[in-house]
């Protein structure tokens, strides 16, 4: 079966300009990518995108799914369908479900549901030990042959030094990557914001940076001393940031991710103590911290943009803050958010944003995937850059709508998304 997507305009990379361009799709592959003009499509299905972005599918490669174990929140149809409206085609799961993702059975479930969908491409990570619990690793070799395609204990940070050490020894063995959630919980204390001028004006024990910090610095050296990819996790902190620059900068085998709220919210924007949607895990930081990520995402120190969506029901996020639990849904938001706040404003060029959101992360996690051009998985999205609205969370596809930006008008909306030839989702 043969697809037409017809006069939608591409980034060129090289001019730094979009192109209107006509792209085949066969077999689930992109088969050619012509300029756009008069064209005999035949009897293939056409997609006129006329006016509108075609990029590669986006790529989030931190997300919770929240199945098996909390289907309230989230499962995997769901979260693939909202990841789809999102644009996302690939999408990495974080293992800390009940149960966790720590045998392979785990990993086989989450994998056949996924197919079972048919929707965006799932990929799995398991924990790095049993239950999370940091006592005792998890079997890689077994997970990865299951189809992991990393280990991570995300949620918690892994607090012994000895124990991060041997898990990346072991990844480094099976040529595997160590995802790290950086935090120090002797550091944090049942705190649930930064510290800073939110925490000091409430009066509330704050998050301070070093907690986050602190693992990046010991997990630079692990990974300097057994030579593992080492990938860390939502960075929020300037510390973190200066930490990954320097081991970069010296060839550790070091990559990270960051939020979109990390890049656009400070602690200074939390309305008060009344809406845990502004409660996450990392926390808002400070305006100085937002600056640092921008900053380290710029100039590459920092890989790729991951929404860290974390479905969590109203009820739960209704408790008020202290025992609300920690996080908020991306998928729907990420793109016209991103590109209201950087590219609309003249930031950032729009290549930049979906380099950080297609090739960087397809190029840290060696995936087939986030290219637009011959021969690659018609993995694709349709974006209609002028489409404004505001984000209006009772239409999320997602099961749960706790999100800080609710109201926020953006524009850049996805309208259609394509994975491997076939449409998953179109407005
Ligand atoms: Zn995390």
């Amino acid at each position: 079966m043969s697809l037409w997507i017809i006069n939608g305009n591409v980034w060129n990379e090289e001019n730094g300009k979009l192109e209107q361009k006509h792209i085949r799709v066969s077999d689930g592959r992109i088969a050619e990518v012509v300029d756009a003009g008069v064209i005999d499509t035949g009897s293939a299905e056409v997609i006129d995108a006329a006016g509108k972005l075609v990029s590669a599918g986006f790529i989030d490669m931190h997300v919770h799914l929240r199945d098996p174990g909390f289907e309230h929140k989230e499962d995997i149809v769901t979260g693939s369908r909202s990841a789809a409206k999102g644009g996302f085609t690939t999408i990495a799961c974080m293992p800390n479900t009940r149960p966790v993702i720590d045998k392979p059975e785990t990993v086989k479930y989450v994998l056949d549901k996924a197919a079972e969908a048919g929707l965006v491409k799932v990929l799995p990570y398991a924990a790095i030990t049993k239950n999370e619990l940091g006592r005792e690793l998890t079997d890689f070799a077994a997970l990865k042959e299951a189809g992991a395609i990393g280990f991570t204990d995300d949620g918690v940070g892994v607090q012994n030094a000895q124990m991060m050490k041997n898990a990346m020894a072991l990844a480094k063995s099976l040529d595997m990557p160590v995802i790290a959630h950086c935090e120090d919980d002797s550091l944090v204390e049942g705190a649930w914001a930064s510290e800073g001028e939110f925490s000091r004006k409430h009066g509330i024990k704050g998050i301070p940076n070093e907690s986050e910090a602190i693992h990046v610095g010991r997990d630079v050296l692990l990974a300097e001393a057994t030579g593992v990819h080492y990938h860390v996790c939502h960075v929020s902190t300037e510390q973190s940031v200066r930490l990954i620059r320097l081991a970069k900068s010296i060839g550790v085998s070091v990559t990270a991710e960051v939020c979109p709220h990390h890049l656009l919210l400070s602690d200074e924007d939390i309305p008060g103590l009344d809406d845990a949607n502004w409660k996450m895990n990392p926390p808002l930081r400070t305006p100085r911290d937002v600056q640092a990520v921008i900053e380290g995402l710029e100039d590459g120190t920092l890989d790729m943009i991951v929404t860290d969506h974390a479905p969590h029901s109203a009820e739960e996020k209704a408790r008020g803050v202290d025992l609300a639990p920690f996080g908020i849904v991306g998928f729907e938001t990420a793109f016209p958010l991103l590109y209201t706040k950087f590219v609309a404003t003249g930031k950032w060029t729009l290549g930049f944003l979906l380099k950080r959101m297609t090739q960087d992360p397809a190029r840290v996690f060696r995936l087939e995937t986030g290219r637009l051009e011959q021969g690659a998985p018609a993995d694709l999205t349709i974006v209609d850059l002028e489409s404004e609205r505001a984000v209006d969370p009772s239409t999320f596809l997602s099961k749960s709508s706790n999100t800080p930006f609710g109201g926020w008008e953006l524009k850049g909306w996805p309208v259609t998304t394509i994975v491997d030839g076939k449409i998953v989702w179109s407005e």
